[in-house]
């Protein structure tokens, strides 16, 4: 049994077959998803189906490339969503900075990843952090941050392994995504074997990454077996004992029954 850490359930790319993405998931093994809020209209929409489909969790948040946009009418929404969600709400995210394509300022970028790491804090809720070519600023803004009392996972992670031993001692999980699976992933591979099995998640990230055999094609939760494989065997260790730690780890940050 697993858990897919991060999707994006309410984009258009699964608008005409989420029912069939959702049994493909289940026959494959995953039984639970986490659906991933990018701003305030996608955190809603997140809540609305974890609400609809059991097997589905939510989150609330803002984007780093959303930033420059968000005003103090996202906020209080996203904070009444988590008032009303109930359970349906594990955790805040995603935030963080992205100086890849630098959609947002980036100084902008950090001052809202910094407010929104305090509006989880004030909402207990763990966070779940992007960062793109931004390792140094999310370490030092994480650092600063009074969030951390909540836990949190540094998402579809790209650093290699002296940056990974940086998120590991702030406390944080690390996500791997179908990436890992590339053959040009080295690095990757290097933070796959190394990585304490307790404070490993995994995700799609769909329908972006699809992991090898598929890249390039809409990803979907069924393929992080894939994904589960491929650390298994880059680690030496049965694929069932890397599901149950995975979903174990997922279970106890995001307090998932
Ligand atoms: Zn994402």
């Amino acid at each position: 049994m697993l858990i897919d850490s991060h999707c994006h359930l309410d984009m258009d790319d699964y608008a005409d077959d989420l029912d069939a993405v959702l049994a493909r998931a289940k026959t494959a093994g995953v039984e639970k998803i986490i659906t991933i809020g990018i701003d305030l209209a996608s955190s809603r929409q997140a809540l609305a189906l974890a609400r609809k489909y059991p097997m589905l969790k939510a989150t609330v948040g803002i984007h780093p490339h959303d930033t420059s946009t968000a005003s103090d009418t996202d906020w209080e929404g996203l904070l009444s969503l988590v008032a009303d969600g109930g359970d349906a709400i594990v955790g805040w995210g995603e935030i963080g900075l992205d100086y890849a394509k630098n959609h947002s300022p980036q100084a902008i970028q950090r001052r809202q990843f910094a407010h929104q790491l305090e509006l989880a804090a004030r909402a207990r809720l763990p966070v779940i952090i992007h960062d793109r070519d931004a390792h140094d600023d999310t370490l030092a803004i994480l650092t600063a941050s009074p969030a951390r009392g909540h836990g949190g996972v540094l998402h579809c992670f790209s650093g290699d392994w002296s940056f990974a031993k940086k998120v590991l001692d702030l406390g944080l999980y690390i996500s791997l995504s179908g990436v890992v699976t590339f053959k040009n992933a080295a690095a990757l591979q290097e933070v796959a074997a190394k990585i304490p099995l307790d404070r490993l998640l995994l995700e799609t990230d769909g329908p972006f990454l699809a992991p090898h055999p598929y890249r390039g094609k809409r990803n979907e939760p069924a393929w992080v077996v894939k994904t589960a494989e491929h650390i298994a065997q880059v680690r030496g260790i049965p694929v069932t004992e890397l599901a149950a730690a995975t979903r174990d780890n997922t279970s106890r940050l995001f307090s998932i029954q």
